[in-house]
């Protein structure tokens, strides 16, 4: 899935359109700001110092930011109503059964402490009764049937070339620590975190009944097979190259060009119907994988099997397993200092299992009707003004700006929550099984909802790829669409209870955003119906890429922490939507005020409020590891360049805060970057 979403963001306000609210506040709060500090030297204090402040991390937390704030009250809504179910004895078979029921296998711990790992050792008996390779590739498929991935992944999604038709596709995966980085490069911080891994998997091994010795064998085992398959497997920005991700083929091709691997049991045991074609979107790792399974000892493949499901099930355990996970993947990579409250862990396995289910009781009881109408009003204008924006472009010729008005006509926009619900009813939830047999039927079920929706089917636009309580938004590019969950559309995103200022410079700049995307390095290659397509000129697309390389140069000069700098590939496309959003977000807001103009409140002139809007959506706090991960792995710059690094090549935020040369965030207007 190439989902381009908004991460962390923000806020909004009341929309233009609802005139006769005209006296309303300016939603500023001077609290959160930090007066003492200078717009021209650092606006994300500046904006936000005071709510940064007012909110230090809290030991559960590796990043605090607005966004989670909101998390923290969405997450309490969906306690109650999920808390409700789980007290009550609902017939077997019934929603609130399935939720209730879940939540409660999750929330006992005396049942899972006195369990241990008994719930995986079938699977681990399984593993170690394996007597060959072909043997062992029939295990791989098995467990990819019950959610255990190992060497690498597959799913069925739009083919990007022909995006009516939905593809089979195989992907690279099956390194835990999840980027390739974290096992060759060799500075000191990722050498420190190798290391700590090493002592994680091991102590895996010994959790499970190992002597330190077998123990030891087989971490050195499984460090063997990762990192072989890390050593060929993309990098995060290298998996950001379309065309590079794409290698279709007919299934005969695939049994001829990748023979080492067991196809036909993978896709029976996963009920994968017969299909003509699929890709293999990055055909080295997959290869490496071939020679791993015909090369590596065999004990060496079962230790990183048994790993795997091992590694898969630490949070469905007793709790020794959780803490050794949490002390790894959470305080070691991350920096959190405490594991999250069993009931909010308890409250995302529902979500992750139930997801939508919960969503319907979600916007049933929290979601306001009105506000997915003004959300409509607010979308419209800022495609009107994104219009705007394509027609005032003067490096784009007239041929490539009718190709770029189709686009922006033909975005599918969705609001709140979807038309029609998923049908749970396949599921089944069974208390006197355990936690983990439970869970592992929840991703089973998941898994073949969607190879029955989508292998040999065309690709559905209705279909939703957020539940809607999460507080994050989309465009994905396959289906020219632009997703607005319920979730986001409240304070301090959306707040009707404030003017336009602070509105457009957050709830509008998050819809500008994810508009923009369908023009970003990626999203520019898709045209209006969702294909990998150039409808470029070839002038213009030179303009196009000169302009984009002045934004990949910035961000590549930023410094994150002393000796780190920021990736100016990994973020282009995030940090062109943050361009781009703030440009039209601003023009929409013009729009929006030209009969009424807004006047001064609170000390600070219509203007400048959109602008402190906007730096105090991403005012947060974040630990150096978790800075040091999401430097790696992240598409999104740190918050605080999303305003330092985004705001200076805005014209109008020079205007707003009279912002002069001798000011360290001043960048001349010659090198200024210039898109949408
Ligand atoms: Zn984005």
């Amino acid at each position: 899935m190439r989902l381009k979403n908004i991460l962390t963001m923000i806020t909004f306000a009341a929309t233009a359109t609802m005139a006769a609210q005209s006296p309303l506040p300016s939603g500023l709060d001077k609290n959160n700001m930090n007066l003492s500090a200078k717009p021209g030297t650092d606006f994300f204090e500046y904006a936000g110092g005071g709510w940064m402040k007012a909110h230090p991390l809290t030991a559960e937390y590796a990043r605090y930011a607005q966004f989670d704030a909101l998390q923290e009250t969405n997450r309490k809504q969906l306690r109650e109503l999920i808390e409700t179910m789980a007290t009550q004895q609902a017939p077997q078979g019934s929603l609130q059964q399935k939720i209730g029921g879940l939540y409660r296998l999750a929330m006992d711990s005396v049942r899972r402490n006195a369990e241990g790992y008994a719930p995986i050792k079938n699977y681990l008996e399984a593993i170690g009764n394996i007597k060959s390779r072909k043997e062992l590739q029939y295990e791989v498929a098995r467990l990819s049937s019950k959610g255990v991935s190992s060497f690498f992944g597959f799913g069925c999604d739009a083919d990007l070339k022909d995006s009516r038709w939905n593809l089979m596709q195989i992907n690279q995966g099956g390194i835990a620590m999840g980027e390739r980085d974290y096992y060759l490069a060799d500075d000191e911080p990722t050498r420190k975190i190798r290391e700590a891994y090493k002592q994680y998997v091991k102590k895996l091994f010994v959790m499970t009944g190992k002597d330190d010795a077998a123990a030891q064998k087989a971490m050195e085992g499984v460090m063997n097979v990762e990192t072989r398959i890390a050593k060929e497997s993309y990098s995060m920005t290298k998996l950001r190259d379309v065309e590079g991700n794409y290698h279709k083929m007919t299934y005969g091709q695939l049994l001829n060009d990748f023979p080492g691997i067991d196809w036909s049991t993978l896709f029976l045991l996963n009920g994968v119907p017969a299909f003509e074609h699929i890709s293999v979107n990055q055909p080295e790792p997959i290869h490496e994988v071939e020679k791993i399974l015909a090369e590596v000892p065999l004990e060496d493949l079962k230790s990183y099997l048994y790993f795997c499901v091992v590694d898969d099930a630490t949070g469905l355990l007793s709790d020794d397993f959780r803490a050794a996970s949490f002390d790894f993947y959470s305080h070691t990579m991350s920096g959190a200092e405490q594991d999250r409250p069993r009931w909010k862990r308890a409250v995302g396995a529902v979500e992750g299992a139930l997801g939508m289910a919960v969503g319907k009781m979600y916007v049933e009881k929290y979601f306001p009707e009105s506000s997915k109408q003004r959300m409509l009003q607010l979308v419209k204008n800022l495609q009107e003004a994104l219009g705007q924006r394509i027609d005032k472009q003067e490096w784009m010729s007239d041929a490539t700006k009718k190709q770029a008005h189709e686009k922006l006509n033909s975005f599918y926009v969705k609001i709140g929550y979807p038309d029609t619900w998923m049908d749970y009813s396949g599921l089944v939830i069974d208390e006197k099984l355990s936690y983990y047999e439970n869970m592992a039927r929840a991703s089973q079920f998941m898994s073949r909802y969607y190879i029955d929706k989508r292998v040999n089917k065309q690709t559905d636009r209705t279909e939703w790829l957020m539940t809607p309580q999460t507080i994050n938004a989309y465009y994905n590019p396959t289906t020219n669409e632009i997703c607005f969950p319920a979730g986001i559309l409240q304070p301090p995103f959306f707040n009707a209870q404030a003017d336009d200022a602070c509105n457009y410079g957050a709830i509008g700049v998050v819809i500008g955003h994810e508009m923009t995307h369908g023009f970003d390095d990626q999203g520019s290659q898709f045209d209006k119906d969702g294909n990998l397509r150039n409808w470029w000129t070839p002038e213009d697309n030179e303009q196009f890429k000169a302009r984009t390389k002045v934004m990949k140069d910035f961000f590549d000069n930023i410094e994150v922490l002393p000796g780190m700098k920021a990736n100016g590939q990994l973020t282009l496309g995030e940090n062109i939507a943050d361009h781009g959003g703030l440009n039209i977000a601003y023009q929409a807001f013009k729009n929006a005020t030209k009969a009424q103009p807004l006047g001064k409140k609170d000390g600070f002139t219509p203007e400048q409020r959109f602008f402190l809007s906007y730096g105090l959506v991403w005012a947060n706090n974040t630990r150096e590891a978790m800075l040091r991960q999401l430097n790696k792995i992240d598409p999104h710059s740190a918050g605080r360049w999303r305003v330092n690094g985004a705001l200076p090549h805005i014209d109008a935020w020079y205007e707003a805060f009279n912002i002069k040369k001798s000011d360290p965030l001043f960048v001349p207007k010659k090198k200024r970057v210039n898109i949408w």
